[in-house]
C-alpha cells in the first residue's frame, strides 16, 4: 500500500461491509465505513443467523421450472412474485433459467463451494479478536422431513454427501433425541454437523464494526447518492456534502444496482425479499438448541438470544413495495405444526417490532460479485451474497483485503468477477 491509496471508504455497513472494514483497517488502510442507516440495519439484521456452509448448490435448478408457476402464484406460498413486478423481474428470471443448464450449474456450484468450504473458519479468529466468540455456536443444524418419501430423503442425503458436506441421516428417534421439542410428525432429518449459528446476527455486525473502530476505522452515517471517479481520487456525495477517498469498496447489498450504473456496470441483481418473525417471552429454555429447517415448509427456526426466530420465504416485489407482514405471520402456523411447545403469538396483538422484512441481494447464478472493477482500478465490489451473506462475510472481508493489497487470494476469485455480466 502506498500513501496515495491508503484512504479508503467502505460503503455499506451490513455484514459484508463491516467485515471488509475490519480487515482493511487491520492491514493498515485508513478506513471510513459509511451507511445511510445505522450498522447492521439492512438485510444483515433479522436474518436466520445460520452459517449455512452446507448450502453449496446454486438456486437455479431445472426441477424448479415445473414448480415455479404454482409457487409464484400462491400469495402465501414460500415463493411469491408480485404480478405488478413481473415485467421488471423477467430479465432476471431469463438469466436465472439460463443458469439451470447442467454445465453452468456445475461450474457455479464448484465456485460457491470454494467460498463456503472454510467460511466458518474465517470467522473464528475475527470474532475472538472482537471479543465476540459467544456469538458463534457450533452445534450443527437439521433439515427435517415430515411426509417426504424415504427415497427422496436418501437422495438428498447422497446429494450433500457426494458434495463433500459433513452430513448424517437420522430417523425420528435420533432426531427427537437431539431436539426433544420437535413434533413426532418429523420422520427423518439430515444433520449437518459442521455448520454453525448465531443468537444475534445484528450483534455480529456491531461487534465486528466495533473491532474495526478499535483499530482506528471511522464510522459515518452518510447516504452515497453519487460517485465521481477522478484521476487522483473518488468523490462520494449527497446533497449535503462531498467526501474524498483514494479507493472505495461497494458493499451496498440489495441497493447496489443504481450505484454501479453510475460507473457504467450492468448488475443483474434482483431483490429476494424475505421475512422473519421473532417470538419473545421464552416459554422453555430448550425450545430448540440449533437451527431447524423444514424441507417441505421451506422455512427455518433458529434459537436466538431473545427467543425463537422463524425465517424464510422469498418474494419478488422490489425494494419499494410495502411489506406484506402476513408472510411473516404465516411462519407461525408452520412452526406450530413442527414444535410441541412454542410461545403464543396473536397476529392482531403483535408488536410490529416482532416482524421483519429483509432484502436479499441475489444474482441469477447464486454467486456474489467480488473483485476490482475492470474499468476502475480504485473501486472494488463486494456484493450480491443472496441467501448466504452472513455465512460468507468473513471470507469476503479476507478476500477483499487480499485484493486491495494485490496479494494472492486464498481462493480463485475469477468466477465472482463482474466481467461475467459486462
Ligand atoms: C429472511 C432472511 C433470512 C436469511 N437467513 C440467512 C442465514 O441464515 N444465513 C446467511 O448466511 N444469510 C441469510 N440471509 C441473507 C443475508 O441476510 C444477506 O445475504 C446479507 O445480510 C447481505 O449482507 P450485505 O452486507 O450485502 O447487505 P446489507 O446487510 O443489506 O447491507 C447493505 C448496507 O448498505 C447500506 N446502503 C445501501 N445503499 C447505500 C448508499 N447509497 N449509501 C450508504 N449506504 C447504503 C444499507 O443501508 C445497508 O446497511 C437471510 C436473508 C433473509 C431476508
Amino acid at each position: 500500500m502506498t500513501k496515495a491509496n491508503k484512504n479508503i471508504a467502505v460503503i455499506g455497513a451490513g455484514i459484508i461491509g463491516v467485515n471488509c472494514a475490519a480487515e482493511l483497517q487491520k492491514l493498515g488502510f485508513q478506513v471510513t465505513l459509511l451507511d445511510k442507516e445505522n450498522i447492521g440495519e439492512g438485510c444483515s439484521k433479522g436474518n436466520a443467523g445460520h452459517f449455512a456452509t452446507e448450502q453449496v448448490f446454486p438456486l437455479a435448478e431445472a426441477c424448479l421450472l415445473w414448480q415455479l408457476p404454482k409457487l409464484l402464484l400462491d400469495p402465501l406460498g414460500p415463493v411469491r412474485l408480485s404480478p405488478q413486478y413481473l415485467p421488471k423481474a423477467i430479465p432476471w428470471f431469463i438469466k436465472f433459467i439460463a443458469n439451470m443448464f447442467a454445465s453452468k450449474r456445475a461450474k457455479n456450484g464448484a465456485a460457491l463451494k470454494t467460498l463456503n468450504k472454510h467460511a466458518i473458519d474465517y470467522y473464528k479468529p475475527l470474532l475472538k479478536a472482537a471479543g465476540a466468540e459467544h456469538l458463534l455456536t457450533t452445534k450443527g443444524s437439521l433439515l427435517v422431513f415430515e411426509d417426504s418419501p424415504i427415497t427422496l430423503v436418501e437422495k438428498q442425503y447422497r446429494h450433500y454427501a457426494d458434495a463433500g458436506i459433513a452430513v448424517k441421516m437420522l430417523n425420528r428417534e435420533q432426531t427427537l433425541a437431539l431436539e426433544p421439542n420437535l413434533s413426532d410428525k418429523i420422520q427423518h432429518a439430515l444433520f449437518f454437523t459442521d455448520v454453525a449459528h448465531t443468537v444475534d446476527p445484528q450483534a455480529v455486525c456491531i461487534a465486528i464494526a466495533n473491532y474495526a473502530k478499535s483499530l482506528g476505522c471511522q464510522y459515518r452515517q452518510f447516504c452515497v447518492d453519487q460517485i465521481k471517479y477522478n484521476r487522483d481520487n473518488i468523490e462520494l456525495s449527497n446533497s449535503n456534502e462531498t467526501l474524498s477517498f483514494d479507493q472505495i469498496i461497494i458493499a451496498t447489498g440489495a441497493w447496489s444496482k443504481t450505484l454501479l450504473k453510475q460507473l457504467n456496470y450492468k448488475l443483474p441483481l434482483e431483490v429476494e425479499r424475505g421475512y422473519s418473525l421473532n417470538l419473545s417471552n421464552k416459554i422453555v429454555d430448550d425450545e430448540l438448541s440449533r437451527p431447524v429447517a423444514s424441507a417441505e415448509r421451506r422455512f427455518i427456526m433458529t434459537p436466538m438470544a431473545h427467543g425463537l426466530r422463524l425465517a424464510g420465504t422469498v418474494e419478488f416485489a422490489g425494494l419499494k413495495k410495502k411489506a406484506n407482514m402476513q408472510r411473516a405471520d404465516m411462519l407461525y402456523q408452520h412452526a406450530e405444526q413442527m414444535l410441541n411447545k412454542l410461545p403464543s403469538f396473536n397476529a392482531k396483538e403483535a408488536d410490529d417490532g416482532q416482524r421483519w422484512l429483509g432484502f436479499r441481494p441475489s444474482m441469477p447464478d447464486s454467486l456474489p460479485v467480488l473483485g476490482r472493477a475492470p474499468q476502475h482500478s480504485k473501486v472494488c465490489f463486494a456484493l450480491g451474497h443472496q441467501h448466504l451473506g452472513l455465512t460468507l462475510g468473513a471470507i469476503t472481508g479476507k478476500l477483499v483485503g487480499q485484493i486491495m493489497t494485490d496479494t494472492a487470494t486464498d481462493i480463485d476469485i475469477k468466477p465472482f468477477s463482474i466481467s461475467r455480466f459486462n
